[in-house]
Order: structure tokens, then sequence, then C-alpha cells
């Protein structure tokens, strides 16, 4: 499946321009990729257009290439849908967990426990599930194993009294974490007790623990939920398996809730706090969608400009290139003017300055790579001869060179009038 996307993807690399049929054969795959992770097929059929629109109408960013761009728009809409992620905050609080039978809830407790207990604060549990032979034991061999207090009455069919006592008991800890019984199916005396131990307890936070497999009902159920006492948050279990989510994600949006945290595995150690772009790579099958996201970042930190040289005046035609390098990956140029602060400090620049596309970046870039060291720094030194020899060495024209030295003049200019101001250049090409 994830075979089949990237094929697709790979026919837009190289591609000048998006037509509709390479988009239609990318967006064919998109939704395979999604139906086989489970995504309901309502939400499929709207991404796909949203998807199909914005690919053909919006223009490629300077410095992306069309597939670039796709996967971009794809990532975008489905962030739109799974969202930023809840933050659970970390103080004292009381959370009830939520959800049926074997979807992972008691493993889940004590996974946030362990969570709690880490970032320093005292969580303590409650046992609320009297319906699962064994649930007692489970949840008590796991917090004894954390050096967690529990309360539990093993034996007592009493739910909501044991809630009650129990809150009673462990009063002093700061995250009360209570955990409660599903059923097989969503039945009418479970949404019972949970509307009482819910009443009991005012939890701050409700969370509902869905299986990462659990496919086309997790809606269904999530609205149950919803309805009864309300989702604060989305735990998503058992996502270290093959399953991806999709069923889970159809959920999240069906009840416009959100994604808290992950679980990978069995043991108390295995929750992750939800990251979105992971989550939609692993829901398409592609492993370098946040490769991509990062990509801004990580052409700065690997080539970094020297901005305080710059600041001085010492803007050398090599700083530019390596500022044409890390822009072309970053959008065009004008973005990046118009968030200096150039007005305030009486400075001009010239529209020409502006309009340096990505196409001229390119130009600009094979003429100082037929440029020698020493012309690098000192571009001074370059006379009409030079100018000649380097553009026929980068099968060019003089004009071109001259226009190059020009906008190097004009940037330099700029930075040395950037002097005194203090703005982080790093931080704020980050920003876009
Ligand atoms: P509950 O009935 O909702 O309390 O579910 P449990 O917490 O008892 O979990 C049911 C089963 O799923 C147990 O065998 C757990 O070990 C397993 N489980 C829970 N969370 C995960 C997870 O994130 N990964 C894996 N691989 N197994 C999990
Ligand atoms: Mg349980």
């Amino acid at each position: 499946l994830s075979n089949s996307l990237q094929d697709a993807l790979k026919k837009l690399v190289g591609a000048g321009r998006i037509d509709e049929r390479t988009v239609n054969d990318v967006v064919k795959d998109i939704q395979r990729a999604l139906l086989q992770s489970d995504v309901n097929v309502k939400m499929v059929m709207q991404l796909s257009k949203s998807i199909k629109e914005r690919a053909l109408e919006e223009d490629v960013p300077q410095g992306m290439n069309p597939r670039e761009h796709v996967i971009r728009i794809v990532y975008e809409e489905l962030m739109k849908i799974v969202g930023e992620g809840t933050d659970i905050p970390l103080k004292p609080q009381k959370i009830m967990m939520i959800g049926l039978q074997g979807s992972g809830k008691t493993t889940t407790t004590s996974k946030l426990a362990h969570y709690f207990q880490r970032k320093g604060l005292k969580p303590a549990v409650i046992c609320a599930d009297t319906f699962r032979p064994g649930a007692y034991q489970q949840l008590k061999t796991l917090c004894e194993s954390l050096n967690v207090p529990f309360y539990g009455e093993e034996g007592n069919p009493d739910a909501v009294g044991i809630v009650e006592r129990g809150l009673a008991e462990i009063d002093k800890y700061d995250v009360k974490i209570i955990d409660t019984a599903g059923r097989h199916s969503l039945e009418n005396d479970l949404i019972d007790e949970m509307e009482r131990i819910h009443a009991i307890s005012s939890p701050d936070y409700k969370l509902l623990v869905l299986d990462a497999g659990i496919g086309q009902q997790a809606s269904e159920q999530a609205k149950a939920f919803n309805d009864s006492i309300g989702i604060s948050g989305v735990v998503i279990s058992k996502l270290d398996g093959t399953a991806k989510g999709g069923g889970a994600m159809s959920a999240v949006a069906a009840t416009d809730s959100s994604i808290a945290f992950i679980g990978v595995g069995e043991t108390p150690q295995d929750l992750e706090k939800f990251e979105a772009d992971r989550f939609i790579s692993r829901l398409l099958g592609m492993g370098d969608l946040r490769s991509l996201m990062e990509k801004a970042e990580e052409s700065l930190s690997e080539d970094e400009l020297d901005v305080e040289s710059m600041m001085k005046g010492k803007f050398t035609l090599k700083d530019m290139y390596k500022q044409l390098e890390a822009m072309n990956k970053m959008g065009p140029m004008k973005q990046i003017m118009q968030m200096l602060p150039l007005g305030g400090m009486g400075m001009k620049v010239s529209d020409d300055a502006y309009e340096v596309t990505g196409q001229k970046m390119a130009q600009y870039k094979t003429l100082m790579d037929s440029m020698t060291e020493e012309e690098m720094i000192n571009p001074r030194i370059i006379g009409s001869s030079r100018i000649k020899r380097i553009s026929i060495g980068a099968g060019s024209n003089p004009e071109t060179v001259r226009e190059l030295l020009k906008y190097h003049k004009q940037m330099q200019n700029a930075m040395k009038g950037m002097r005194g101001g203090k703005f982080n250049m790093k931080k704020m090409m980050k920003k876009m």
C-alpha cells in the first residue's frame, strides 16, 4: 500500500506543473491508503475533494517540487482533521478512563501514573472495574510495580461507592486516575454506571481509550461516550501493532475531540504524547512526511548562516550562496524580507531584491559555482574579463553575472543596515 502511494508521488517529481490526471492518480492512491488504514469512507471522500482542489489551484511554492507540494497539502488537510492533539497539563487533577472492555484502559491507567510520576507529580489510582474478573489484581500488580498508591475493593460490585471512598482515601495525591469497567459493547448498564461515577467524581479529564485496530465502529462508540459524559481526549492504544488508527481518527473527527496519547506497548513505559505528523505519516504509510516538514529547520542548522559577521557588513558571496540555499528550501525572498524589521530602521530595499525568483536563485548558484574561492570572499576583484569567463563556465551570460553582483551589493547593504537591530534571523526563518 505504501509503495503504490510512493510510486504515485514519484510521478510528480520533475513534473513542472501539476496536471489533473497526475493529481487524480495520487489522490486515488491516498484514498486507498486511508481506507486500508480504516479511515471513514465519507471522510476520505471529503479529503480527496479538498486535496484535488488545492493541488490544482494553488501554485507550487518556491523551493518545493510538485511532489512535496502535494504531500504538504495532504498533510495539511489531514492535520485539520486530527488536530494538534490534547495537552493534558502537569498539575493536580482527576482523570477518568473510559472505553470498551479490552481497549486498554487499565494498561493506560498504569502508563499515565508512570507518566505523571516521571514528571514529578504524585499519582494514585482507583480501580472501579467491578465487572471484569481479575481487574482488581491486574491494576494492583501494575501499581505495585510502579510504587503507585492503589485503591480498590476486591469482590465489592458497587463501583460508585468504591470511587467515592477511594477519592477520600487518596485525597492528598496530585493526580487521581479512575480506571472504570468496560463491556463488550455499549450497553445501558455501562452508560448508567459511567454517568454515576462521573457525577460523583467530577473528573477534570475524561479520556476515551480506543484500540488502534477498532475500525469503523469507533465513531459510533465515541459518539455514545461523548453524548453520555463527554470526552476530553482520546488515547489510541496498541499502535505498536499493525493497525494504523484510522478508525480512531474518524472517531476523533466525529466527536470533535482530539488525541492526547498513544499506546505503543504493554508496559507502563509504552506511552507517547501524541504527535500529529508522525501519526499522519503512519496513516498514509509514508515515512518521509516528517522529514519534509522538518526540512526548513534542518537546512538552517546544517549550514548555519553566519549572521553576526553578515551584520558587520562582511556579507560575502559565500554567505549569499548559503543564504540562497537555505531560502531555496524555505520560500520566496519576499516572504523573508517582509519579516525583517526593515521599515523601522529607515532603510529601503528595492523591489528588485524582492523579485529574485527561485529560478534566478538557481542561476546565481550555478554562476557562483564557477567563481574562485577568492572571488567568493571578495567579489570586488571580479573584473570584466572574469565576468565573461564566469558566465561562459556556467553556460550563462555576462549580464546575469552583473545582475548577480548587483544583487549581492544590495543584500550586503541591507545586512549592514540591520546592524544593531535586535533580531534573530535563524529564529525568524524557522517561523516560516
Ligand atoms: P481494558 O479492558 O480496557 O482495561 O484493557 P487492558 O488494559 O486490560 O488491555 C487489554 C489488552 O491489551 C491487554 O492484554 C494489554 O496488555 C493489551 N494492551 C493495552 N495497551 C496496549 C498497547 O499499547 N500495545 C499492546 N501491544 N498491547 C496493549
Ligand atoms: Mg481494565
